[in-house]
């Protein structure tokens, strides 16, 4: 049944099961490059196992999961990062006591660059590779300040540009302006706008304002399955959505 796509993600018929209880039940989802989709829906819908389930911290009891046609269910959560998948956890996982430019440096992948490049050449390039991620951040003039100092919005840009630094294809955030000021929510909307060109991104996010702003498509997850997908509009104004999600 299944076949060569075109879609970055391909998810079909992914279930798993805990103890009998299927924390997510014959779901299939296609992700486009270029595509920023988000996942909503109630408490316990599924929505982080889905994640944990594409990089590998869950296995899968059936179902496929292809990245750019590759299977990914059988390998291991460490093959998936190489592969090109990068994946953002609700808590920021920084090193507290380095610089921004230090964090930045440490997640830049080892054994990239001009082959043969002389020591100076590479470290140029690390260099204004991380001047880039941090100016997409908004950390650019904080490049040497530590990390402990942020404000938890910026610990939560830097984590992103942690991820960004490695120029994953898909890129998995997990409620990423949970705590957030207003002023942070925009910027990140305005971030997460950009960074979607040339690769996917999923957002799992349950700011109906925030997704507004961000989402090209918006999937619902209800016990494990899809409850509608589509535009914003169409899932907003689905009487099933607003029983089970949004009439709360
Ligand atoms: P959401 O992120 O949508 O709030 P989750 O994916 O975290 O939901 O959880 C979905 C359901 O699966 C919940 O009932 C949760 O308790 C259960 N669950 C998640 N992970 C595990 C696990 N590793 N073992 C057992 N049950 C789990
Ligand atoms: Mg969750």
């Amino acid at each position: 049944m299944s076949s060569e796509t075109d879609f970055t993600l391909a998810i079909e018929d992914l279930t798993v099961s805990f103890d009998g209880f299927k924390a997510v039940n014959g779901l299939s989802m296609y992700i486009d490059r270029n595509e920023l989709r988000v996942v909503i829906g109630p408490n316990g819908a599924g929505k982080t196992t889905v994640l944990d389930l594409i990089c590998g911290k869950t296995k899968a009891t059936s179902g496929s999961i292809k990245f750019k046609n590759h299977e990914l269910t059988n390998l291991s959560e460490h093959q998936i990062v190489r592969a090109g998948v990068g994946r953002k956890f609700q808590t920021p996982s920084i090193y507290e006591n380095l610089s921004v430019f230090e964090n930045l440096e440490i997640s830049y992948p080892k054994g990239r660059g001009v082959f043969g490049s002389l020591a100076f050449e590479r470290t140029a390039e690390v260099e204004a590779r991380i001047r880039e991620v941090a100016a997409d951040i908004f950390l650019e003039d904080s490049l040497e300040m530590e990390a402990a100092l942020l404000s938890h919005g910026q610990k939560q840009w830097l984590e992103i540009g942690m991820l960004l630094i490695q120029d994953p294809e898909l890129l998995m955030l997990d409620e990423p302006v949970a705590g957030m000021s207003v002023r942070e929510r925009e910027q990140t909307a305005d971030l997460l706008n950009r960074i979607c060109q040339g690769r996917s991104v999923l957002v799992i996010e349950h700011d109906m304002e925030f997704v507004a702003r961000i989402a090209h498509k918006v999937t619902v997850l209800h016990q494990g399955m899809i409850l509608a997908e589509g535009s914003m509009d169409k899932v907003q104004n689905d009487p099933k959505v607003i029983e089970v999600y949004l009439g709360h």
